[in-house]
This record gives structure tokens, C-alpha cells and sequence, in this order.
């Protein structure tokens, strides 16, 4: 069969180090690639983006990191925005914007809702992720980004491979992958595992025992007509955390623990929700 390229971002295992978009601009700064891409310009252009977002209120803040490139979608709608073909899809999956054909042509820069083509002012030329084709062309293995991930959150490969790793990550993680606005409907072939969504966490004390940690205490997370989401047991610190729910839907919290008065706190998934102290009183 055919190659066909595909790449997952694991966002459980970025770190925000930044060092896929350093290598890609060390690989396409100032390097021209005839057939695939004219130099990437030293600023402006972020042909992998990495997207920082701040989670949930203090003490409870996570940050988030997206990394996102040019998806090279199946039904690629910056093509649609081009003449001439100077936008074109390879066999193999990577959307190429032509270096030389694209000239003037800035209207491709606008044709991607996802923003990832940026606009060259002195070359006249949109620009963006190439997939590094021209390496693998050459015959490496993966992308300079991919490469120079650390963590190994960007699994890069051959999708029609059985063998390959990304093949073996689609199959032990289907259920898990996702696409990064999936309403636009163009078929993307970078897909995500553990995109941000909505948390819930909150810490649990008992009212007669507030210097202990209330460990090993209950808490069940209700949903529509009160069906059991998930539940879990509060850690070493007392604390809890369910982590991603669908924005903007209503729950309710349930803790309970042998000994001590239940109690439900009803709650919302507008915004990431930090519920605070939950103290539990002992039963009469
Ligand atoms: S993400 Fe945008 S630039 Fe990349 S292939 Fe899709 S439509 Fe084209
Ligand atoms: S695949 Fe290559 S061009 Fe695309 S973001 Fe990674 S380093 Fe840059």
C-alpha cells in the first residue's frame, strides 16, 4: 500500500518546552527548499504554533500547551483558495503550498480557518508547515519538530503501515484521538490525544480531624438525571480532580465517607471549576 503521513500530538505529554517550533524554525530559517517551501522569514511566522492556555482559578491552575501545525487535511480548503494548483495534495497526505506558483497569491493565507498559513511580505508568498517533505524525500524518518520532541508527544509516521508506531498508537488509543475543530470538516490528518477541556476538582476536609488529610474519601461525579460519570478516591492531600468533561454542562459533585454526612454540591462546567474546601461533619 501506498505511504500516507499522519501525526499525533499527544497533549498529555507536551510540556510547553518549545523546542519543536525552534527546530523548525532552524530547519526552514533562512534555507530555501525548491518544490517545497522558500526560507521562512526570522519572525511572524509560526509554522508550529504552540497555543499556551491558562486552566481554572487559584490554587488550582494548570496550563495547557497545543502545538499546531498545518493539519494537511484531506479535503485541504486552502487548495480551494488557490489558482493554478499552486496548492496541491501529494499522495502521501502533505499539503504543499508551491514556492513558486503561490506568489502573490494572498488570499490561500485566509482559505485555512485553522490559521496556520502565514503571509511572506517580502517574498509576496503564503507560507506554512511543509511536513519537512523535503527530508522525508531524502529518507528520513520524521519531521525535524518530531524529532527534537523530547517528551514524545508528536508521533510521526505511515498510517497504511500496520507496523509503524503511529499505526500502533491509532490502535491502542482510538477512543482517545481526536480532531482539533472537528466542525470544519476538512479531515485532518494531525490528530490529537487529550485536547483541553473542562475540570472539576475541589479538596475534601473533615471538620473534626482538620489538621489529617481527609485521604481515601469518596467522590462521585453525577450527570444528566443523576447517572454516575465517574468516580474516584481523594489522594493523599484530600484533593480530587476529574478532569476531561464537556464545557457547559451542568453536574453534581457527591462525597461520602464512612462515618461522616454526605454531601452533593451542584456545579457547572462554564469554566474550569476549582469547588474549594469541602468539609464533611461526623455523624451524630
Ligand atoms: S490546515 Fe489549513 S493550510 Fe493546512 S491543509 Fe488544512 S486547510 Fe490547508
Ligand atoms: S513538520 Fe517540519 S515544517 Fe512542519 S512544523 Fe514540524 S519542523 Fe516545521
Amino acid at each position: 500500500m501506498d505511504k500516507k503521513y499522519g501525526l499525533i500530538i499527544d497533549i498529555t505529554r507536551c510540556n510547553g518546552c518549545y523546542n519543536c517550533f525552534l527546530s523548525c524554525r532552524d530547519e526552514h530559517c533562512g534555507n530555501d527548499y525548491p518544490g517545497y517551501a522558500a526560507s521562512q522569514p526570522y519572525s511572524g511566522h509560526f509554522w508550529m504554533k504552540v497555543n499556551e492556555k491558562e486552566r481554572g482559578q487559584y490554587p488550582k491552575v494548570k496550563v495547557a500547551y497545543t502545538p499546531i501545525p498545518c493539519m494537511h487535511c484531506e479535503r485541504p480548503s486552502c487548495a480551494n483558495g488557490s489558482m493554478n494548483n499552486a496548492v496541491y495534495r501529494r499522495p502521501d497526505g502533505i499539503v504543499i503550498i508551491d514556492p513558486v506558483k503561490a506568489v502573490g497569491e494572498k488570499e490561500i493565507v485566509s482559505a485555512c480557518p485553522y490559521r496556520v498559513i502565514y503571509w511572506n511580505e517580502e517574498k509576496k508568498l503564503p507560507q506554512k508547515c511543509t511536513l519537512c517533505a523535503h527530508l522525508l524525500d531524502q529518507g528520513w524518518k520524521e519531521p525535524r519538530c518530531v524529532e527534537a520532541c523530547p517528551t514524545g508527544a508528536l508521533i510521526f509516521g505511515d498510517v497504511n503501515d500496520p507496523n509503524s508506531e503511529i499505526s500502533k498508537v491509532i490502535a491502542r488509543s482510538k477512543d482517545k484521538l481526536e480532531d482539533l475543530h472537528s466542525e470544519y470538516g476538512l479531515g485532518p490528518n494531525v490528530r490529537y490525544i487529550g485536547l483541553p477541556k473542562r475540570f472539576i476538582a475541589g479538596e475534601v476536609v473533615f471538620k473534626d480531624r482538620k489538621d489529617e488529610c481527609a485521604e481515601g474519601v469518596k467522590v462521585t461525579l453525577l450527570g444528566k438525571g443523576k447517572k454516575e460519570v465517574k468516580s474516584v478516591l481523594t489522594d493523599n492531600y484530600g484533593e480530587f480532580e476529574f478532569e476531561g468533561l464537556d464545557a457547559d454542562k451542568q453536574f453534581t459533585v457527591l462525597v461520602e465517607h464512612a462515618g461522616y454526612t454526605a454531601k452533593k454540591i451542584k456545579t457547572t462546567t462554564k469554566i474550569d471549576t476549582y469547588l474549594g474546601e469541602i468539609v464533611l461533619n461526623r455523624k451524630a
